[in-house]
């Protein structure tokens, strides 16, 4: 699938490349040099949406690392999840587990410290008349793969995979397909390097990130996202819902169980998945 795909075209999976790459169907892997067609930088929270982009990228890519942003959230309870899922991950995936090398955590709390947001102060989460929810922190997602690109330059891994989405989404406009596709540019021209900016959930629901998770992990992987990962704006894991953890009100809570009774009610967990 990589040789059909074009900077300008509409990537089905949100897979940006340039089209120089002539890779068959069956050749999964760009014809780029070994070093940079092998590695990739995930950009990890611990959270779901980038547990299945982990999976996904420790399914597609050689060699995988994992990078954390420490912007002044004001819970660390999803940071703190992080190298559970990453220990798991490895446990329960023995061949992921040979892919997986190191994780990185980047202190960016200063970023936090611009953004007077409920996510990084104790304001009630509201939307606010921009259309936005209060959680918004401007330009979080820009800083975040800068951040990767510089970090990836330095390690060697030219593929950087986030897992913002445009479906289920809340607005944010740094999670928009046009700006990441318009930053990858800019990565590019400012580092000289193809990078490429892999979105494996831009245009997935979030029963179709479950869906996607089945496909990749089966129902092991599905069980970790319940048990070990965390979206709650509010930091909560007093209660264990059918979805997982969390307060089940603030807006992720709402999404994450919306989409998973969703993906029940489709009955997509009970056939023989199919596998990447
Ligand atoms: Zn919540």
């Amino acid at each position: 699938m990589w040789g059909r795909l074009s900077l300008g075209g509409a990537e089905a999976e949100g897979v940006y490349v340039t089209g120089h790459e002539t890779a068959s169907e069956s050749d999964p892997m760009p014809a780029e040099p070994l070093e940079y067609a092998t590695g990739a930088l995930v950009l990890f929270s611990g959270g779901q949406d980038s547990t299945v982009c982990l999976g996904y990228a420790l399914d597609r890519y050689v060699r995988v690392e994992t990078v954390g942003f420490d912007y002044g959230q004001r819970h660390g309870i999803e940071l703190d999840c992080r190298q559970r899922v990453r220990d798991m991950i490895a446990r329960q995936f023995p061949q992921w587990g040979e892919r997986l090398g190191p994780d990185h955590r980047i202190d960016i709390s200063s970023f936090g410290a611009i953004g007077d947001t409920s996510l990084t102060s104790d304001a009630e989460i509201v939307m606010l008349d921009s259309g936005l929810p209060s959680t918004f922190v401007p330009g979080r997602n820009l800083a975040f793969f800068v951040y990767a690109a510089a970090l990836g330059y330095r390690r060697g891994l030219t593929t950087l995979v986030g897992g913002m989405c445009e479906t289920d989404y809340s607005g944010y406009p740094d999670c928009r397909d046009v700006t990441l596709r318009a930053l990858q540019e800019a990565i590019r021209l400012g580092t000289e390097v193809d990078f490429t900016i892999d979105t494996p959930l831009m245009w997935r629901c979030k029963a179709e990130t479950w869906a996607l998770a089945y496909e990749l992990g089966g129902e092991a992987l599905v069980n970790l996202i319940l048990e070990e990962t965390h979206t709650c704006y509010k930091g909560e894991r007093g209660t264990r819902h059918a979805w997982g953890y969390g307060c089940g009100e603030c807006p992720a809570c709402v999404l994450r169980a919306k989409g998973f009774a969703e993906w029940q009610a489709s009955g997509a967990e009970a056939g023989n998945p199919r596998r990447g």
